[in-house]
């Protein structure tokens, strides 16, 4: 988990599609949505979602970090 928060530090994610991204981004890359949060916990890292059956599990089609857990909308 220590090594997961330091991968992440400063990052927060798309309350909606729970990609991660910088502090700094205003627009989530990967669905367009601009609310975020910092209350999330757990990262998936995904490189090839078309190979990963959690990735269409999860219905994750960008490459990228996402959070597992995105706690509550503001
Ligand atoms: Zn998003």
């Amino acid at each position: 988990m220590a090594e997961e928060r330091r991968i992440t530090l400063g990052m927060k994610a798309c309350i909606k599609c729970k990609y991660l991204v910088e502090d700094k981004e205003i627009i989530c890359p990967n669905c367009g949505n601009n609310t975020f949060t910092k209350n999330w916990s757990g990262v998936i890292i995904l490189y090839k979602p078309e190979q990963s059956a959690l990735a269409q599990m999860l219905n994750l089609k960008k490459p990228g970090k996402y959070a597992i857990k995105v706690k509550g909308v503001v």
